[in-house]
């Protein structure tokens, strides 16, 4: 990143923050006994380990599964039902969701079991926690992120095996045996990479386009968030190449950490939270790389309406929806968004984002090159117009 941002002839610096080293181990699962088990048989599940899983012993664990659909489910059962078993949360991915254009809506109803359900199992005496895997379709893959360090393993089997345990405890006692053994290391140094495409008059006041540079290691992150490294990166490119001389300073950065707590955007907040009144806007792409649609924007909404110009620019791509957002528009510009500054997050088309996300099919193949083509020259038009209109958005 450092060194195609200097070729492209930005002023380039790391920035280090102390990142999460957890690192995968062995992840096995079998049900050693179920209703209808044929006996010497056993059945094969397919899971992953979640980022901050404990580790079971290194020959694994063996416990009784208790399955639940919701937080609720759990409190209800207890301590009593709880205690010594391994909790299966099986909360649906509402899949007609993500196919009607509201994916982020389907995962946030989804995700919280994942980031907090180890937590509430463990609360109740639970010896491991699994989640049905947060995607959008089923192919028997696992989907990992981030889940609350709570002392237990945790992991997300996928939805089939979801399905099966979940049948097969309807009727009767399950049994598992699940072998997770991966390890959390001491921290590592890792870096933002920051780049200024200097302002020609107000080199002072700052427009940051990004997207996250670490991802999860079941793929290799090329839709979260390769592609919003590369659309931040491009941004600059095209203004380089059409020699467009910002009056602002384009600032270019690739955040680090963005999946397992955001150490990078607290590093970059403790350091430059005293200049962000001169932060006149953050864009943030971290949504994949399909079509886009245009900008969730948490803005004054006179910010959106001084934007209207920048509308019938990209009404040829078709990224003209400027939607006000009640939330940040991105995990990494989040504290910059509610420190007041205007904030922006490309809307893809999100419909198959979650069929990939998280696992071992975010590979590069999956973005199609004219629609990252179209993410790069949407965020480039929206940020060369911040960069260069003549007064900054109203706050
Ligand atoms: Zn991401």
């Amino acid at each position: 990143m450092a060194a195609e941002l200097r070729q492209l002839g930005l002023e380039v610096r790391l920035q280090p923050v102390a990142v999460t080293h957890w690192i995968r181990g062995a992840e096995t699962a079998t049900l050693v006994e179920y209703p209808g088990m044929v006996p010497g048989t056993t059945q094969k599940i397919v899971l992953t380990a979640l980022g901050g899983s404990s580790s079971t012993p290194p020959d694994g664990l063996t416990a009784d599964v208790v399955t639940v659909n919701t937080f609720d489910e759990l409190t209800a059962l207890g301590r009593d039902k709880v205690a010594g078993k391994i909790v299966l949360f099986n909360e649906l991915f509402d899949k007609q969701k993500a196919a009607a254009g509201l994916a982020f809506a389907a995962y946030g109803e989804t995700v919280r079991y994942r980031g907090a359900g180890a937590k509430a199992a463990a609360d109740l005496g639970a010896v491991a926690a699994l989640v049905r895997s947060v995607g959008s379709i089923d192919y028997r893959l696992p989907h990992t992120g981030f889940s609350f360090p709570a002392g237990i393993p945790a992991g997300a089997v996928t939805a089939e095996d979801a399905d099966l345990i979940v049948h097969l405890a309807s009727q009767g006692k399950v049994r598992m045996h699940l072998t997770l053994t991966p390890q959390k290391l001491p921290d590592e140094t890792g870096y933002n990479v920051i780049a200024d495409l200097k302002g020609v008059e107000h080199p002072e006041q700052i427009v940051l386009v990004s997207g996250h540079l670490d991802s999860w290691d079941l793929g290799t992150g090329a839709i979260d968030d390769g592609a919003g490294v590369v659309i931040a990166m491009e941004t600059a490119e095209i203004l380089q190449r059409l020699h467009l001389r910002p009056a602002r300073t384009l600032r270019v950065i690739a955040w680090m950490d963005e999946e397992t707590g955001g150490a990078g955007s607290k590093a970059y907040s403790t350091e430059y939270s005293a200049d962000f009144a001169h932060h006149i806007a953050a864009i943030e792409s971290d949504a994949g790389a399909a079509h886009p649609l245009g900008f969730d924007v948490k803005a004054a909404p006179a910010a959106i309406d001084a934007l209207r110009p920048v509308q019938a620019v990209l009404q040829s791509i078709g990224a003209t929806v400027f939607q006000p957002s009640t939330y940040p528009p991105g995990a990494d510009i989040a504290a910059m968004s509610d420190a007041g500054v205007p904030a922006f997050g490309v809307m893809q088309d999100g419909r198959t984002y979650f069929n990939y996300h998280h696992s071992a099919a975010d590979t590069l193949d999956k973005i199609v090159p004219s629609e990252l083509r179209e993410n790069a020259a949407a965020m480039a038009v929206l940020a060369y117009a911040l960069t260069n209109m003549k007064d900054p958005l109203p706050r």
